[in-house]
Formats: structure tokens, sequence, C-alpha cells
């Protein structure tokens, strides 16, 4: 037993020891990582289910490093948080989003509409409602075509600055959507305190919609409940012909997921919004 013990505690440190070296490393190639230019946004489409139109995208945050290979947004972002490198990589990210959509503006492919992912401890500074207002200017993009996706936790840090913040862009024109609803505490709560354009049904309620009756209930319910508070609702993760169909039979208003398009780089977006033009 003793022997197992120490195989076992020997095991665990090498591992723990690996995963902080790894962290370090993955610290170190981060903060270097907007110079090197290693960043990329992806776009996945967001789909009207009454027309099949595409309305509009989410942007997603890639990163390729050649030390680290791909690394999952799901780590990196939670490292950038940590070590206080989110604020620069989010506004990267929203300069090249109002980039790309002034690009898509002047190749008459439209004015599509782009929703950004916000960080919590962004929004915790002053300088981000700032930073987007200037970031529109310089561009010259109509507030309408920029949204943004905040979390519950995204806001719970401090809830009153939240608000300031997300009625001050919801004044100039930008669309506020509430991500990965029903996953948090007290959503209903924030429902009412925050001015909520749309709400995202999550991954994990739209996964199985049509054979679980308690998460069909729930998505009915989000729709109805958005709706009743003249919200729209996107449902996310959608992978399935079958969840498409409960979908737009229960009234959501749009789709993105697998099941239409995996996120795409800027390149093939842009064939796609050329080949939809043309239709
Ligand atoms: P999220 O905002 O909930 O984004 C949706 C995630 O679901 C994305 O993962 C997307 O690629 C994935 N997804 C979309 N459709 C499907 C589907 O049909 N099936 C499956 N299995 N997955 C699907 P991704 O790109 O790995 O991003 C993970 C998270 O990282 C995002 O979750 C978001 O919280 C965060 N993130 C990504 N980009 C940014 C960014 O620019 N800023 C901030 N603050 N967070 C970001
Ligand atoms: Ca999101
Ligand atoms: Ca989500
Ligand atoms: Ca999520």
């Amino acid at each position: 037993a003793k022997e197992m013990g120490r195989d076992h505690y020997a095991f665990f440190t090498e591992r723990m020891g690996s995963d902080i070296r790894a962290r370090l490393a993955m610290q170190q190639q981060l903060r270097g990582a907007i110079c090197r230019d290693e960043f990329a946004v992806h776009y996945q489409p967001q789909m009207c289910l009454r027309t099949g139109a595409l309305l509009g995208a989410e942007a997603l945050l890639r990163w390729e490093n050649p030390v680290l290979g791909k690394v999952s947004p799901g780590l990196f972002i939670a490292l950038a948080e940590e070590y206080g490198l989110i604020t620069a990589i989010g506004e990267w990210v929203l300069e090249s989003v109002c980039a790309q959509i002034r690009a898509w503006h002047d190749a008459g492919l439209g004015s599509i509409k782009v929703a950004v992912n916000l960080s919590g401890k962004q929004f915790a500074q002053d300088r981000t409602v700032p930073f987007v207002e200037a970031v529109l200017r310089k561009y010259g993009i109509a507030p309408a075509c920029l949204g943004i996706e905040i979390t519950e936790s995204t806001v719970m840090g401090d809830p009153d600055k939240a608000v300031a913040a997300l009625t001050r862009l919801k004044d100039i024109g930008v669309g506020i959507s509430l991500d990965d609803f029903g996953t948090g505490y007290s959503s209903l709560g924030y429902l009412k305190r925050f001015p909520i354009d749309v709400l995202k049904i999550d991954k994990s309620f739209v996964d199985d919609v049509t054979t679980s009756s308690s998460d069909a209930a729930i998505a009915r319910s989000v729709i109805s409940l958005a709706h009743n508070l003249d919200m729209r609702v996107i449902a996310e993760g959608v992978e399935t012909r079958e969840q498409v169909d409960f979908l737009t039979e229960h009234g959501c208003d749009e789709m993105q997921g697998y099941y239409f398009s995996r996120p795409l780089a800027a390149a093939p977006f842009t064939a796609l919004l050329r080949e939809r033009r043309s239709l």
C-alpha cells in the first residue's frame, strides 16, 4: 500500500509539475501572441430558422502558436483573464471584427451583424465602452452591425457597473446577447435588470431537445419567456435536422451550429457571403 501510495504521489506531482510548466509556457507565449500575429477570428453563421437566411455571425477567437500548436479558447481565454491579458486580446478581437465588417461592406457584401464575446474582466474596466465607440467610429461602422455576447458570469462581478456599460452600448445601437442562458444562477433576475436583445439557448439544452422531455420543456419555456420579454432567441450548438425541426416548430428565431456550419476563417466566410448574395 505504501508503495502504491508513493507511486500515486509521484504521478500526481509529475502531472502537476508538467501542468504548471504547461501553464507557464502558455502564459509566456500568450504575452507575445498579438505582436507575432498568431490570433485569428473565425465566424460562425447565425441563420434565420423561418427563412434560412444568413443573418449574422458569432466571432470566435483562434490561437495557433509555433510552440504550442492550436490552443483551445476554453484554455487560453481563462489564462488570459488570469494574467491580465484579456483586455488587450479582447480589444484586438473588436478591432479585427470591425475591420472585417468594413471589408465586407466595401466588397458590396452588405452589412452583416457580428457578435463578439466580452469577458467579465473587460467589463470591469471603464475603457471598454469608449473603446467600442472609438473602433466603430474608426471603421465607420453602424453600431447595429456589432453585437456583444455576455454571460451571467461576465456581469456578476460588478452588476451595477455592467448595467451602466450595457445600457450605454444599447443606447448607441449595439445589440446585446445573453449567452449560455440557463446554465448559471439567477438568470431571471438578470433578464429584468439588463438591457438584453437576444437570449442564446445553451447547447446543453439543445443537445437532447428531441429525446428528453425536460430539455424540450426548457427550450420551449426559454423561447416563450424571451418572446414575452420582446427578445429574440438563438439556439446554439444545433447539430441535427431533428433539432432544427423542433426549434422551428416552437418558434425559435435563429440557430447556430455544426448542422449549418462550423466557425469559418474570414476567407471561407466571405465566400459563403458571396454565394448567399448571388442566390
Ligand atoms: P461560446 O461563446 O459559448 O461559443 C460557442 C462554442 O461552441 C464555440 O466554441 C463554438 O465553436 C462551439 N460550437 C458552435 N456550434 C457547435 C456545435 O454544433 N457543436 C459543438 N460541439 N460545438 C459548437 P469555441 O470556439 O471553442 O469557444 C469556446 C468559448 O471560448 C466560447 O464559448 C467563449 O466563451 C470563449 N471565446 C471564444 N472567442 C472568444 C473571444 O473573442 N473573447 C472571449 N472573451 N471569449 C471567447
Ligand atoms: Ca458566445
Ligand atoms: Ca454559448
Ligand atoms: Ca458555452
